[in-house]
C-alpha cells in the first residue's frame, strides 16, 4: 500500500486566479519552482486540482517544517497552510482536529471551527460540520468557550476530493509572482545593503536573475568576493538558482585613475558596469538590467548622474529602490537576512577609488570628453575575456 501522509501542504493560489488567459503558464511555473525548491527537504507529490495545489510527503523521511520553510519563500504564493489529512467520515475529522491541533487548544481561551465543503457527496453541509466538530472540541476542552469573531484558534475544515483536510489559520506567503514568469534580468551585485534588497524585490515580480559581479582583485579581496556569493544564496532563498559571472574591473579602474578627472572617477566608472553588464545581460538572454540604485543617496544617485549612466543604456534598467528612505531598505534587508552579511566591512570596487569632490551635476558631453581618452572597446572586450561563472 502507498504511503499515507498524515500532514500536508495546502496552498490556494488565489492571487493566481485573477490571470486569465496567463493562468495556466503561471501555475505551472509555480508547481515547477515549488518542486526544485522543495527537493532538499525530501520527496514530495505535487497535485493541483480546483486551483489549489497539494504538497503531499512520499515517506515519512520527508522534512515538514523545512518543507514549510521553503515554500513560505516561493514567490506567487498568497498563503498556505499546514493541514491534517483525514478520511471522509465526520467522527474521523473530529478526532483528527482534537489530536492536531490540541497543543494550540489547550493553550487557548476561545476557538471558532469554519467548515468548507466542496465534496457535496458528503453528507453534512457546512454549518453541521461546524456544529459537530465545535461540540466535539468542546467535550474535549471544556475550558474553551466559542469566539467567532476574534478566536484565539481558527479550526479550519475542507471536505474536498480527496479527502477531509483540517488546518489552523493560514500562514503568510511571499507573495508577488512565480520566478521566471516575468522573463530574465541581470542583477548588478555589490556587498552592500541595497542591491540584495533590489535583486529580491525584482524576482517577486517574476523575474529569474543573473547576478553580475565587478571585482578589483587585488584592491578587492577574495573574502569579498565569497561575501557577494553569500549574499546571493540569501537571495536565491527566494529568488531561486541562478548563474553569477564576475567580470574583472582592475585594469578599468586603474586606466580611469590614471587618466580621467577626478570628479568623473564614479561615472565613467559606472558607465563600464553599464557597457559591459548589458553585454553579459545580452548573452544571458536578459531583458533588464537591475540596480540598487535610491535617488540622492550618494553622488552618483542624482537625477543628473543617473542620466549619465542611463545615456549608454540600451535596454530597460530597473530600480526597484529608488523612492526608497535606508530605513525601509534595511527593513527589507533584515527580514530577508541579507543585513547581517551586507554590513561586514569589506572593500567594493566601487569605494576602491572614490573622488574626494564628485560631480553632482555632472553634464554627458564632459564626461563623454573625459573618458574618450581610454580605449574603451579594447577594456570592455579584455574584460569580457576574463570573466568567471559560477552557479549560485
Ligand atoms: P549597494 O548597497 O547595493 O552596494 P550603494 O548604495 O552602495 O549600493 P553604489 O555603491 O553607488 O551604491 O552602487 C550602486 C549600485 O551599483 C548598486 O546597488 C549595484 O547595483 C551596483 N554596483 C555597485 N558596485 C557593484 C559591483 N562591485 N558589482 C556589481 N554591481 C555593483
Ligand atoms: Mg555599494
Amino acid at each position: 500500500m502507498s504511503y499515507q501522509p498524515d500532514e500536508i501542504i495546502l496552498i490556494k493560489n488565489g492571487e493566481l486566479a485573477l490571470k486569465g488567459l496567463n493562468r495556466h503558464s503561471f501555475e505551472d511555473a509555480l508547481m515547477q519552482n515549488l518542486r526544485y525548491r522543495l527537493r532538499k527537504a525530501g520527496e514530495f507529490t505535487l497535485r493541483k486540482s480546483q486551483s489549489t495545489i497539494y504538497i503531499e510527503p512520499k515517506n515519512a523521511y520527508a522534512d515538514m517544517e523545512e518543507a514549510c520553510d521553503a515554500v513560505s519563500r516561493v514567490f506567487g504564493i498568497a498563503a498556505f497552510s499546514r493541514a491534517r489529512m483525514a478520511p471522509k467520515d465526520l467522527a474521523a475529522i473530529q478526532q483528527a482536529a482534537v489530536e492536531y491541533l490540541g497543543d494550540q487548544l489547550r493553550g487557548a481561551k476561545t476557538f471558532k471551527v469554519e467548515a468548507k465543503r466542496s465534496d457535496k457527496q458528503f453528507p453534512y453541509k457546512s454549518p453541521e460540520i461546524s456544529r459537530e466538530v465545535g461540540g466535539y472540541v468542546l467535550s474535549h476542552f471544556p475550558h474553551l468557550r466559542v469566539d467567532v469573531h476574534d478566536p484565539d484558534v481558527l479550526i479550519m475544515v475542507e471536505i474536498r476530493d480527496f479527502g477531509a483536510y483540517i488546518h489552523a489559520k493560514q500562514l503568510p506567503g511571499a507573495g508577488g509572482m512565480p520566478v521566471g514568469t516575468g522573463g530574465r534580468a541581470a542583477i548588478l551585485i555589490s556587498g552592500g545593503i541595497d542591491s540584495p534588497v533590489a535583486a529580491y524585490m525584482m524576482a517577486k515580480r517574476g523575474i529569474r536573475l543573473t547576478a553580475v559581479h565587478f571585482a578589483s582583485p587585488p584592491y578587492t579581496s577574495e573574502r569579498a568576493e565569497q561575501k557577494v556569493i553569500s549574499l546571493l544564496e540569501k537571495v536565491s532563498r527566494y529568488a531561486g538558482n541562478m548563474k553569477m559571472h564576475i567580470v574583472p574591473f582592475t585594469h578599468i579602474q586603474e586606466e580611469i585613475r590614471n587618466h580621467c578627472p577626478e570628479e568623473y572617477f564614479t561615472l565613467i566608472m559606472r558607465r563600464f558596469m553599464m557597457r559591459l553588464a548589458q553585454k553579459v545581460a545580452r548573452d544571458a538572454d536578459c531583458g533588464a538590467l537591475i540596480t540598487g540604485e535610491s535617488l540622492g543617496q550618494v553622488a552618483s544617485q542624482t537625477i543628473r548622474a543617473l542620466a549619465v549612466t542611463d545615456a549608454l543604456a540600451n535596454m530597460p534598467v530597473f530600480r526597484p529602490l529608488i523612492g526608497m528612505d535606508k530605513e525601509e531598505i534595511v527593513t527589507i534587508a533584515r527580514r530577508i537576512d541579507t543585513f547581517e552579511l551586507s554590513i561586514q566591512p569589506y572593500e567594493d570596487c566601487c569605494t576602491v577609488f572614490t573622488p574626494r569632490h564628485p560631480d553632482t551635476r555632472p553634464k554627458l558631453k564632459l564626461v563623454e570628453a573625459a573618458e574618450a581618452v581610454l580605449d574603451i572597446d579594447g577594456l570592455v572586450t579584455e574584460a569580457l575575456k576574463g570573466i568567471r561563472t559560477i552557479e549560485i
